[in-house]
Order: C-alpha cells, then structure tokens, then sequence
C-alpha cells in the first residue's frame, strides 16, 4: 500500500522532475489577502504571481498546501462525519503554470500522473468541461482517448473559475473517480452527484481571460494553469479504499481515539471518531500557524471547530479532556511533512487542554438543557433563544448546536437566534448608557459590534465567548 505521505512525496517528485520548483506549503493564515479567513485553495499564495503584481525566479510550480474550509465561501464544515470525502483541513496538492504551458500541457501532466505513474485504471476516470470549453472537450479525446459520453459538458459556475469580480478567469475541467456502483452516487452533472460515488479527485482551472467587474473584457496575455488535488481522496483511490476516513493516516488517528476512549470505532461511534480526527488536524495546524481560540474572528472558528469535537468525545463517554492527548498520533503521522506541528506541540496539547477542561464545566448542563428542550421532538425546530441561551451561558457556539440536532432531524431557528443575540446587545447598550456613561461611549459600542467583541460587558458566560461569525 502507497501511504499518504509517499503520495505526497511522488506527486511533487513528479512535477519537480518535469521542472516545477517544489514549493513548501504557506501558512493556513493568508499572508497576502486580509478577506480571506484561511487559505482554501493550492493558488492562494501564488495569487499576486497569477495577476503579475508579484514575480517569482521560476515560471512552474508545485506544492501541498495546507487547506481549511470551514466558513465563508467554501464551508465544508457540516459535511464533516456525513460524506466520505470532505475536511475541514485538508491538503491540496497543485501544479501551476505562470504562463508557461497551458491547457494541452496541463492536461497530459495529469492524464501521465494518473495513468502511467499511479497506475490508475482510465476506465475509472471521468472528465468534465465547461459547456462551451470545446478545446478542452477535444484535448480530453487527443490526450487521454476518453470516450465522448465520460467527457461531460458542465454548464454551471462548478466549472467556471474566477478569483473575484477582477482578474483572470477561465474554465476548469474536473477529474472524478468512480468508486463502484456499490456506493450511491452519480457521474457529474446527474441528480445524484453528491453522492460518495463519483468522486471529484482532481480539479485543472485554465486561466484564459480577463475580468472587469464581472464582465470578460478580453483574452489574458499569458494563459495559466491552476489545479488542485486532495490528496486524502487520491490516497483513498490509491489505497484501494471508498472513504477517506480508511486511508492509513485517518485509521491511525481513529485508533488512537477509539484506544482512548475505550469505544469500538464503528457502528454508532463512526462519526464522532470521524469528527475527532478531523477536527484535531484542524484545530492541531491552525494552532501550529499561530491561531488561537478566541470569541470572534480566526479564533472563534477554531474554537467552534474545537468544541465540536470535544463535544463527540464526550458522546463517546470520555470523562477527561481527550483531544490533546491525540496530538501525539498527530505529530506521527503528519511531523515528518510538517516540521511546525511538531515544533508546536507543547502549545498545540496545551491549548486544546485548557480550552477542554473549560468546555466541560458548561458541556453537561447545556447538553441536559438540550435534551429537555427537545424530548418528544422528533422534527421540528428549536427555538432560537433556547439556541442563544445554550450560547450564551454555556457556550455552545451556533453551530454545535445544530450540529447536534442534526442526527434528529430537528433544525435551529436561527432568525431567533440573531434577535436574541441583537436583543441582548441593546439591553447591554441601555444598561451602559443608564449608568451615566457619555455619550462618546457610543462609538466604543459601534466599534464592538463591529468587532464582534462582546466579553467587556459581562453579559457574556464565563465561557467567554462571544460574536458569532
Ligand atoms: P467538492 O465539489 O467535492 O466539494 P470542490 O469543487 O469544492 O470539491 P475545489 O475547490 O475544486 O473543490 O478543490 C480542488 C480539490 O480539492 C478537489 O478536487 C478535491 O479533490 C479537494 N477538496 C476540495 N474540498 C475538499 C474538502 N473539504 N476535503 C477534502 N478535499 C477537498
Ligand atoms: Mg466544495
Ligand atoms: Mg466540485
Ligand atoms: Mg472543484
């Protein structure tokens, strides 16, 4: 068996050997663009190189980029534990062409990698196009001889790239995997895509044109090539298996907690062990990366991520903080490739500590209140300001809330959820002005709802938290 780790090492080895410079992975906190929360995508450190405001010593590149995606435009956070093939962090294995070659290329590269390299089957291997992409059509015959009904024509933003309203643009071309018609699932474009069968392994964004305030104003002097490949679903194609959490690094970690929390690690458990090991990698490189929880901004996502899994280890009935002595299995199997995750180990185990053994004080109160807000429930909805309670005083961040409802069919009423929050901000604002405060102690409140800033008026658990993002 190919472990993960030497797909990562072949995959660069492969591009470097065809000239690319091997890049190592930037940190999970973008360094060149404050909009965005994390980097998402194997392009986003090259982004100034792509536009041509920033010009590096070489004009191809490789990497594995540390990924999350959990918030903003690309939140895969509730899909964590319910499909096969999504993290929260994850990473994207890229080459990139800066006007250098271009679609023909690109397409060879990862038609050789797949099928000559790897070895994979081209039987198990579809295509997709933009609808109007016909060159790419064409080159999916030349190059790879697919046969036209598994090069599928894609007529939705899914595979149309864009980096914002201004930029390069261009049409992608997605490689998907069949895994078998043992797993549900249909090919690209048909009702039941988001099944685990046909899995998106490799995605190839042709940078063609221009854009000007969403509009394609004209050709791009020099083509790109952008792609991206989770290497978790290329290592679960390449380990002979249908789900990402059976590749060797995931069954590793879900060992290590089903050994301690003394719980077998299928069956009913499946998803909080799944969850647990997700949410370590994420909370574990974010932290490396210099995050920390917070109540607003990059470190309440992590707390939220944080809390979640610590939540699923109390489900699965562990009665001491569990997630920082998982860090150990972490740095195994990840250290060698991620020098900082071993360097911040102290603080990674420290921090997951601490914030674990705080959570627990409220975690059994909220969940009791929960329960007893929802027996009899079988659908429905909860109310939002038992939501914003369970926030508030025992803090239960919004979407752990849902989460945990989830499995009962039973939605949050998140409208009252906001009210209550928006409720509690003016009686704070009132309570403050009454005491005789001035009037400029407006703006500090302006600034704090802005901020999202809210544990200076003690209207705040104990928990400490605060704004939801
Ligand atoms: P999907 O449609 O499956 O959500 P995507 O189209 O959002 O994937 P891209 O933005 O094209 O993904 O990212 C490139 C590649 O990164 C994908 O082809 C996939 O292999 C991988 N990938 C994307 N999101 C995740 C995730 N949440 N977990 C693991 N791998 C991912
Ligand atoms: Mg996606
Ligand atoms: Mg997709
Ligand atoms: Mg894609």
């Amino acid at each position: 068996m190919t472990s993960t780790n030497d797909i990562r090492r072949g995959f660069l080895d492969y591009f470097g050997s065809q000239g690319h410079q091997i890049v190592p992975s930037a940190p999970l906190v973008p360094q060149n663009d404050p909009t965005l929360m994390f980097v998402n995508a194997g392009m986003v450190p090259f982004k100034n190189v792509f536009t041509g405001l920033e010009s590096r010593p070489y004009t191809t590149a490789t990497s594995s980029q540390k990924c999350v995606r959990a918030g903003g435009k690309h939140n895969d956070l509730d899909n964590v534990g319910y499909t096969a093939r999504h993290h929260t962090f994850f990473e994207m294995l890229g080459n990139f062409s800066f006007g250098d070659y271009f679609k023909e290329q690109a397409i060879v590269h990862a038609w050789t990698l797949l099928t000559r390299e790897w070895g994979l089957s081209p039987d198990k291997l579809t295509a997709t196009v933009y609808h109007t992409d016909d060159e790419a059509f064409d080159l999916w015959k030349k190059v790879a001889g697919l046969p036209d009904h598994r090069i599928i024509r894609i007529p939705t933003k899914d595979n149309f790239w864009s980096m914002g309203d201004n930029g390069p643009c261009g049409p992608c071309s997605e490689i998907f995997y069949d895994h078998g018609d043992h797993i549900f699932g249909g090919p690209p474009g048909s009702p039941d895509e988001d099944g685990d069968r046909f899995v998106e392994i490799w995605n190839l964004v042709f940078m063609q044109y221009e854009q000007e305030d969403a509009e394609i104003v004209g050709n791009l002097p020099k083509p790109s090539i952008d792609t991206g490949m989770g290497l978790e679903r290329i290592a679960a194609v390449m380990q002979g298996v249908t789900d990402n959490y059976d590749t060797d690094t995931f069954k590793a970690l879900i060992a290590a907690s089903g050994a301690l929390t003394h719980t077998a690690t299928d069956g009913a458990n499946t998803a909080s062990h799944r969850v647990i090991a997700d949410h370590l990698r994420t909370a574990g490189f974010l932290i490396a990366d210099g995050v920390l929880p917070a109540s607003e901004g990059r470190g309440y996502v992590l707390r939220r991520i944080m809390r979640r899994a610590m939540r699923h280890a109390h489900i699965l009935g562990a009665k001491q903080p569990l997630m920082h002595r998982l860090v150990p299995a972490l740095v195994t199997e990840m250290g060698a490739a991620y020098p900082e995750l071993s360097r911040a180990r102290p603080l990674i185990e420290a921090t997951l500590q601490q914030e674990e053994t705080r959570f627990r004080q409220t975690l059994d109160k909220g969940l009791k209140l929960l329960d007893e807000a929802t027996t009899g429930m079988t659908d429905g909805t909860l109310a939002g300001d038992v939501a914003f309670k369970l926030y508030d005083t025992y803090g239960f961040p919004y979407d752990l809330t849902e989460d945990a409802l989830r499995e009962r069919n039973i939605a949050v009423d998140r409208e009252g959820f906001d009210t209550a929050m928006a409720e509690q901000k003016r009686a704070a604002r009132a309570a403050w002005k009454g005491s005789g405060a001035k009037a400029s102690d407006d703006i500090w409140f302006d600034i704090v709802e802005q901020t999202g800033g809210t544990e200076f008026l003690g209207y705040a658990s104990d928990t400490g938290e605060g704004e939801v993002v």
